[in-house]
């Protein structure tokens, strides 16, 4: 039988579960353990759902389901494929897929669906990435960005680039055949404003980078101060109030679990949580000063808690010295007791960072965190339109050496280098940028790429 199986919804308790097949011998494998309620009807529609019973060996009902047909090409993996819905119960989806897998499917490996997808030519390399980024997706923005790549946005840049290039390779390659007078000359200014062209739209797509990376994977924020300034408290009402996403699922791209607020649609990471809190107590260990300042250092943000009903102490000034170099917040927390210590404090005021002056205990003032922390990011401003937003690593280092490739391109145009030699380093151009789409990318890339899919994707 050539067919792989798997179940393709979360493992736990909810109203439906599905199991998926693909393959040639799909149906085959269906009507072996599949009893239609309607067993006259034996006529198989693409796009159709029969309902019946899935039967195990001896003909004992397992579940009462529906089937859904896809018939090759019209299914996500363009192959014969059946979807069946039973409920949703670990053993239930557990025991149907057993019985598709005792009667000749093969168990399916992590994102082979869609990497069925992807060499059957339905979708290019970037949609099949942008399909894991929209599962993973922390946020609407996330969600969104991801869906403008699962819809070609990236590739359709990409392939126009490439067109570029080869239109300009082609008609090179015709006046090569026909030589005329001073064809090098004529052909190498060509070559130079073709590439000046790539050259800008390959910028274009990088300056996005920041912005892909800034939606996808967020600020990262660490809480520092002295004992008792009030980090667990802050952390614990700010979670508390909008923890946004928790994720723990095994064996997934995300097999820890991570804390993120959400402040305009851009996930907040407290850093290192994991780290710095005491598990037992689910309080903030106290940190030395060596320690904040590794903290410090992988932040991008870093809030420097200070109870304000205390008198500065050397430890709190000591701390202050840590924010000089990085995008800071200093609060003054305690709002709620009789103050010690203002915003016109000499040590304080001579940071020069932005003071919120809030109660963790009362939960008073955390708005206007959350508003300093828009403003000095410019959070508000980061909207996802149809434009191509790249966060994807491998995309960027693709698009970095791409740009080597048309510098170095360049140079040899410059340096009076015969254009059959200019013409290999600019087929350089696009073999690299091939690697986004995944028509010139070997095999490794793509099974690395497809480890890291979910079961039954
Ligand atoms: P940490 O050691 O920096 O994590 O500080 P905690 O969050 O554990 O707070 C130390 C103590 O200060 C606890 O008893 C808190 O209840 C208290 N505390 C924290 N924030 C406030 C606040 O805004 N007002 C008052 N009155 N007490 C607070």
């Amino acid at each position: 039988m050539e067919a792989i199986a798997a179940i393709s919804t979360p493992l736990g308790y909810g109203g439906i579960g599905i199991i998926r097949i693909s393959g040639k011998d799909t149906f085959k494998i269906i009507e072996k353990i599949f009893e239609p309620k309607n067993k006259e009807n034996k006529e198989i529609k693409g796009y159709n759902m029969k309902y019946g019973k899935i039967l195990d060996s001896n003909g004992k009902n397992i579940d009462e389901v529906l089937v859904t047909y896809f018939i090759s090409p019209k299914s996500f993996t363009t192959e014969n494929m059946c979807e069946i819905n039973s409920h949703g119960g670990p053993v239930i989806v557990k025991r149907i897929l057993e019985i598709c897998i005792e009667n000749g499917a093969r168990l399916a490996e992590p994102g082979e669906f869609t990497k069925l997808a992807f060499i059957n030519g339905r979708i290019d390399l970037a949609q099949a990435e942008a399909i894991i980024d929209m599962i993973n997706s922390k946020t609407e923005k996330e969600r969104q960005a991801s869906m403008n790549q699962l819809e070609g946005n990236l590739s359709k840049k990409i392939n126009e680039i490439q067109e570029d290039i080869m239109q300009k390779m082609v008609d090179i390659e015709a006046s090569i055949d026909y030589p005329e007078y001073d064809i090098e000359e004529i052909t190498k200014n060509q070559l130079r404003e073709m590439l000046e062209k790539v050259d800008i739209k390959l910028k274009e797509i990088e300056n996005n980078f920041d912005t892909g990376k800034l939606i996808r994977d967020g600020l990262k924020m660490a809480i520092i101060g002295r004992p008792n300034a009030g980090k667990s408290s802050l952390l614990n009402s700010i979670l508390n109030e909008d923890r946004a996403i928790v994720t723990e699922y095994e064996g997934t791209t995300r097999d820890i679990i991570e804390e993120f607020i959400v402040i305009e649609g851009i996930p907040i990471k407290v850093i290192d949580t994991a780290g710095i809190r005491n598990e037992t107590e689910d309080k903030i260990e106290e940190i030395g000063i060596e320690k904040a300042k590794e903290i410090a250092k992988n932040a991008d943000l870093v809030i420097h808690i200070i109870d304000s009903s205390k008198k500065l102490e050397k430890e709190d000034i000591e701390l202050l010295g840590l924010l000089r170099d990085k995008k800071s917040i200093i609060i003054l927390n305690k709002q709620d007791l009789n103050q010690e210590i203002s915003e016109e404090t000499k040590e304080i005021k001579q940071t020069g960072k932005p003071i919120i002056k809030l109660s963790a205990l009362k939960k008073e003032g955390i708005e206007q965190l959350y508003k300093k922390i828009s403003e000095m990011f410019n959070l508000g401003e980061i909207n996802v339109d149809d434009s191509v937003t790249i966060s994807n690593e491998r995309h960027k280092e693709v698009i970095k050496n791409a740009q080597k490739n048309v510098k170095e391109s360049l140079h040899s145009i410059d340096k009076n280098i015969p254009v059959d030699i200019i013409q290999i380093s600019i087929k350089q151009i696009l073999d690299e940028l091939g690697k986004i789409t995944g028509r010139t990318v070997s095999e490794d890339i793509i099974n690395e790429i497809f480890k890291k899919f979910c079961l039954g994707k």
